[in-house]
This record gives structure tokens, C-alpha cells and sequence, in this order.
């Protein structure tokens, strides 16, 4: 059984690794970015809220993002663990969490986040804008995102340090190495 969180500023491969710490962890990744954007493509209204912010690189409100975690959370598929890649994202959400976990008597095991420095990161994001047409991959947008990141995520990482539960990742390299890395880190921290 793990609750975890994985963060780390856009195009850090948060959600690949997300997907294959799941695999082998054997348990279910949330990602809120990954459920905004079906609901998008759904044209659902909770897509058509989350779209006009996500299309410049914003936020989608707290109180349209918290009750959405909070619904997920409570799915049967939780019960033996999650890894949640995107949020919290703010220290609001934080606390939101906090809230949520208490209630069923729960807490997180490890906090990981991915490390990757801007420049690197908004060239990979602009190749990607390329293969996959994402709407919010333009370098505009791309920076604003990271401003965001450095803004707001960064004193979401700091709360986790403070806890004692965070353990960071180099980002940078072979995909598989990567993974290799997080994978001994989760463990270490498990072990502590
Ligand atoms: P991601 O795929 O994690 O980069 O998320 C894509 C977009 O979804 C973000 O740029 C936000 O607009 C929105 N989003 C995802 N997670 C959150 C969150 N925890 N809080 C607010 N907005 C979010």
C-alpha cells in the first residue's frame, strides 16, 4: 500500500513516470491534468469551465479542482493505494488534501518530485507542442506555466521537505534511467 504524490514543473515526464511507477507499484495514477483534458474532449461542463484557464496556462480554480480530487479519491480503485501526479499544486490544495486524507484516516508515504532546469524544460515542451498539437504548448504559455510552477508548486514542495516526506529526482536523462532513479528513491524512502 503507497499514497504518494509525484511533482515536478511541466515537461519534467511527470506522467510518464507516473504511469510506470503505477505499474509497478501496483497502484492507481491520478492525474487532474489527464481528467481535465477528457473532460475537454468530452465538452463535459466541467471541461468547458477547466478549458478557458488551461488554454492560457493557468490554474483551474480551487474549488472546481479540490471537489474533483475529492470525488476520484473516494473511487473504489483508491483503496489500495494512489499516486497523484499534478496536484496539489498550490498550498491551498495542500491543505485540502490534508482534510481529505484525515477524514478516511490516511496520510501520504513519500512525496517525489522531479527536478529539471527551465531552459531544458521549455525546449521539450515545444517539441512536444509539435507531435501533440497540445493547446497549451506555446511558448508563451509554456512560461507562464513554469512561472507558475516556481510561484506557487515550489511552496507546496517546501511544506512536504518540511514534513519530512519529500525526496527528490534528477529529471534529466535516458527516460528508463529516470525511472531506475525514482524507483530506488521511493524505496529508500519507504525503508526510512
Ligand atoms: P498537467 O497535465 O499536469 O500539466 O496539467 C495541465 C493543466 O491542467 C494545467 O496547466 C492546469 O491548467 C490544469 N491543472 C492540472 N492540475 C491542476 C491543479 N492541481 N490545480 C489547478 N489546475 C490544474
Amino acid at each position: 500500500m503507497t499514497r504518494m504524490l509525484i511533482i515536478g514543473p511541466p515537461g519534467s515526464g511527470k506522467g510518464t513516470q507516473a504511469e510506470r511507477i503505477s505499474e509497478r507499484l501496483g497502484v492507481v495514477a491520478i492525474s487532474t491534468g489527464d481528467i481535465f483534458r477528457a473532460n475537454v474532449k468530452g465538452e463535459t461542463p466541467l471541461g468547458l469551465e477547466a478549458k478557458k484557464f488551461m488554454d492560457n496556462g493557468d490554474f483551474v480554480p480551487d474549488s472546481v479542482t479540490n471537489k474533483m480530487v475529492r470525488d476520484r479519491l473516494n473511487e473504489s480503485d483508491v483503496e489500495n493505494g494512489f499516486l497523484l501526479d499534478g496536484y496539489p499544486r498550490t498550498t491551498a490544495q495542500v491543505d485540502y488534501l490534508d482534510e481529505i486524507l484525515a477524514d478516511g484516516d490516511e496520510k501520504l508515504d513519500v512525496v517525489l518530485q522531479l527536478t529539471a532546469d527551465d531552459e531544458e524544460l521549455v525546449h521539450r515542451l515545444l517539441g512536444r507542442a509539435k507531435e501533440t498539437g497540445r493547446s497549451d504548448d506555446n511558448e508563451a504559455v509554456i512560461r507562464h506555466r513554469l512561472d507558475l510552477y516556481h510561484e506557487q508548486t515550489e511552496a507546496v514542495v517546501a511544506k512536504y521537505a518540511e514534513r519530512g516526506i519529500l525526496t527528490k529526482v534528477d529529471g534529466i536523462g535516458p527516460i528508463d534511467e529516470v525511472t531506475d532513479r525514482v524507483m530506488q528513491a521511493i524505496k529508500a524512502a519507504q525503508a526510512a
